[in-house]
């Protein structure tokens, strides 16, 4: 698909290597593409005494557990992308033709039953990654003061997210947070820094570092650190810590320009 896109998106004009004075991909040129989706594989991580999230079969553990329909692997999956593909969709600020970033979200396999598409582990069990796909993992997290996700960074196919089991056992209901949770990190696998890094490359272009974290800013990727900048600006973005619902114009281009270097 993106083989495709890059040869479509170059066919008119100059071929990359021919020249150095390519134009930079624009937020005009992304809003003449199809729609593009990117593949996930979900993957469910038991806790050490053996719970974990429930496949379709296991109804009749949905009662033992406290009848929490998110127990289910395939209730949350449906959830999650549904809140990835409406950020990717309609999330985008300060371009008034439109707010679509032009980038979906689907399941890595394309069978008919949902939870057909989850991979299940015991604790410690070693992950089966999908090639070529993002490979989402909800897994416990041991630490005492555990990240709500991670990723390897740029170019990574693995995102983590944490201690989501033991919220929806205890009664929680959130499917938001997991969705918003990944679309921050891919929005780092797709070359995205954090809103309150201090060089920022987008920095100036839709957001003020200092204004994401009340006055100050980091000068790394690795979470705010020693500055809280939970809340970040009214601007609510998806690469700052806070609401997590916007990105900017600058960021949408470049994300396509690492998806189609
Ligand atoms: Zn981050």
């Amino acid at each position: 698909m993106l083989a495709l896109l890059v040869i479509g998106l170059w066919s008119g004009g100059p071929l990359r290597g021919q020249t150095d004075t390519v134009a930079p991909l624009t937020i005009e040129d992304i809003q003449q593409l199809p729609d593009t989706t990117l593949r996930l594989a979900f993957h469910f991580v038991g806790l050490p005494d053996g719970r974990n999230f429930l496949a379709e079969d296991q109804d009749s553990l949905l009662l033992a557990y406290g009848n929490n329909e998110r127990l289910r692997a395939d209730i949350l999956i449906y959830y999650t992308l549904q809140e990835l593909n409406k950020r990717f969709r309609s999330g985008m600020l300060d371009y008034e033709a439109s707010k679509d970033t032009k980038i979906r979200f689907a399941h890595a396999r394309q069978v008919d039953k949902t939870i057909e598409r989850a991979y299940f582990y015991a604790h410690g069990e070693r992950l089966r990654s999908v090639p070529g796909v993002y490979n989402v993992v909800f897994q416990p997290h041991p630490g005492p003061r555990p990240p709500s996700a991670s990723t390897g960074g740029i170019g990574s196919r693995t995102i983590r997210i944490y201690n989501t089991l033991q919220g929806y056992l205890d009664g929680g209901t959130d499917t938001w947070s997991p969705g918003r949770y990944l679309a921050h990190e891919i929005g780092h696998t797709l070359s995205l820094d954090h809103t309150f890094k201090c060089d920022n490359p987008c920095a100036g272009q839709g957001f003020d570092p200092l204004e994401e974290c009340y006055g100050e800013c980091v000068d790394h990727n690795h979470g705010s650190d020693k500055v809280n900048c939970f809340g970040g600006s009214p601007r609510q973005l998806v690469m700052g810590y806070g609401s997590q619902v916007h990105f900017t114009v600058c960021e949408v281009e470049r994300m396509w320009r690492w998806l189609l270097r």
